[in-house]
């Protein structure tokens, strides 16, 4: 048994389908890349997993168990978060303090403050961010936001955890630190699905890839067969990635 399951998702905004009948399954251990172009439904596809938006038709289920009608909070204190692509922290709290409210609502659900305190601590010392605990997030550069974003949906103990384009903004080698930090996540325990647009790093983390485009899954599979498949690259990659892989 697959620990999420989603069967037939859709999602519409009016006329559009955002997503369109996808199917898919994340196994414990795994990390599931998903990619495809701008406003083709990963972030849609995430916000209905995660409970913040109602899908139209279709059902997720997490460890056996539907998630239909369930509502976002308790779908994060069940194990599975995310991370938001634009990161909006409480910008006048510390950046411990923002990881705290992690600790204080995901699946820990704990009322210890100096307990939640201590985990955040643990966790910011996890994702290389421990330095920077104390300052507000208001000062925080792009990849120590992304960083912090990252340790306040660890802190909520996921079984699950979306990442929803972490590595925006990020140099070379900030993406590969990005990449083993990801790495060291899983083996934390925790199942992962990665969105990324950067395609060196999502073909380093992912142990399937699933490809959408206009809101249906175009393929799924290994990223070696994914990543060369014709009408992917067609689709997503362009003609500019076909000649660099074949250059
Ligand atoms: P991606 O994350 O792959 O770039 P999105 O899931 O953000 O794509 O968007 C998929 C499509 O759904 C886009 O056409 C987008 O404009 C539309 N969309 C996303 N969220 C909403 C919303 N809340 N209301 C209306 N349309 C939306
Ligand atoms: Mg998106």
């Amino acid at each position: 048994m697959a620990l999420l399951e989603a069967r037939g998702v859709t999602k519409r905004f009016g006329g559009l389908a955002a997503v369109s009948d996808v199917s898919f399954d994340l196994r414990e251990g795994e990390i599931l890349g998903l990619i495809g172009p701008n406003g083709s439904g990963k972030t849609t596809l995430v916000n209905v997993v995660t409970g913040a938006l109602p899908a139209s038709a279709g059902d997720v289920s997490f460890a056996g168990r539907s998630l239909r009608g369930v509502p976002a909070w308790e779908i994060g204190r069940r194990g599975v978060s995310r991370t938001f692509q634009v990161v909006k922290p409480f910008r006048n709290l510390t950046v411990v303090d923002n990881v705290m409210v992690g600790a204080l609502f995901g699946a820990g659900g704990t009322r210890d403050v100096a307990g939640a305190r201590r985990q955040a601590e643990e966790i910011l010392d996890f994702v290389g961010l421990a330095h920077r605990a104390a300052a507000p997030a208001e000062g925080l550069n792009v990849p120590e936001r992304k960083r912090m974003e990252l340790a306040r949906a660890l802190a909520m103990r996921p079984r699950v955890l979306m990442l929803d384009e972490v590595m925006a903004g990020l140099n070379p080698t900030e993406i590969d630190a990005a990449v083993a930090l990801i790495k060291r996540v899983r083996e934390r325990g925790v199942s992962l699905i990665v969105i990324e647009h950067v395609m060196k790093a999502i073909r380093s983390v992912s142990d399937r890839i699933l490809v959408l485009y206009h809101g249906e899954k175009l393929t799924e599979g290994e990223p070696a067969a994914v990543l060369n498949d014709t009408q992917v690259i067609a689709a997503y990659l362009g003609r500019r990635y076909a000649e660099s892989v074949h250059a």
